[in-house]
């Protein structure tokens, strides 16, 4: 006999399939119905497996999540235990935000965001709402394409977590083991509204911090000179870049070691803006001027 909570799920999933909303089976844990089909391929070793449904299995978490009515049906009759549906976050049309506002203990999501709206200078929308079991409220927004928000816990403020790209929220009308999600009343008929400007400035995940560029790699056997020649191209200004790097290659050519350095000449070039088709004919000349030079000094060494 099919339980009435699955039913229930089932029913709401596929009505927010119609609004366009990916959905996808949850457990009454909230953790996604479906195991993972790479759950034995996953090891200290190899960690989480990196498929995101390219295998064509089911259980693959919020990346099973879809709009389309059939594909909805298909993982939930691979779930019959399910009891929820997770709405998946950051996917077009959409582009679903959601702000998770606790409401337990000292955490007040709500009273947070109502601060931060004031110190921002945004207004916190009218938009859908979902109340928790334990009385947080979910608020659904939707953001610009082309942003993508990143999940964070009580980064933005102390009872504030965001749900963005790769993230899902629990679905009004699921059941957890914590209790039923329902709509805020007068909430239900709202599309998730704009995100607004101040809050997104908020959400835009922190600047990354500035990766230093590998250095150039100097093959061995290079020679002495090879890492002075690869700095001096390095260290060319527009405008004499080209020069710069004629003359270092003529230098390697001319020691006997252009073969070896060409390539992180030619690297070299291009960190500085040089095209690279430009910085091969550049270096290519300089073999033709000395690389000659450079074979018959062998020849007379007796090399
Ligand atoms: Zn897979």
């Amino acid at each position: 006999m099919v339980h009435p909570d699955y039913t229930h799920a089932v029913q709401h999933a596929l009505a927010a399939a119609t609004q366009g909303l990916a959905v996808f089976p949850l457990a009454r844990s909230k953790l996604p119905a479906l195991r993972s089909p790479h759950r034995d391929e996953t090891g200290p070793v190899t960690g989480p497996s990196p498929c995101r449904g390219e295998c064509g299995r089911l259980g693959h978490g919020v990346y099973d999540a879809s709009s389309d009515p059939a594909r909805v049906r298909e993982l939930f009759a691979a779930a019959p235990w399910a009891r929820g549906y997770g709405v998946a976050c950051g996917r077009p049309p959409q582009h679903l935000i959601g702000l998770d506002l606790d409401r337990k203990g000292a955490a007040d999501g709500m009273r947070d965001l109502t601060l931060l709206a004031a110190a921002h200078d945004f207004t916190v929308p009218l938009t859908r709402t979902v109340i928790t079991p334990s009385g947080g409220r979910h608020l659904w927004l939707s953001g610009p394409v082309g942003l993508v928000v990143s999940n964070s816990v009580r980064r933005i403020a102390p009872g504030i977590d965001v749900r963005g790209s790769g993230g899902y929220l629990v679905g009004p009308g699921s059941r957890t083991r914590a209790g039923r999600y329902r709509l805020a009343p007068g909430t239900a008929y709202l599309p998730p509204a704009p995100a607004p400007a101040g809050l997104l400035r908020l959400l835009a995940p922190p600047p990354a911090p500035p990766t230093p560029s590998a250095p150039v790699r100097i093959p061995t056997g290079a020679g002495r000179s090879a890492a002075p020649l690869v700095n001096f191209v390095l260290g060319s200004v527009q405008g004499e870049r080209n020069e710069r790097l004629y003359w270092a290659a003529c230098r390697a050519y001319e020691t006997g070691h252009g073969e070896v350095v060409a390539d992180a000449l030619v690297d070299a070039a291009l960190r500085i803006g040089l095209p690279e088709r430009e910085a091969r004919a550049t270096v290519h000349s300089a073999a033709r001027r000395f690389g000659d030079y450079a074979i018959r000094a062998r020849i007379s060494d007796g090399r």
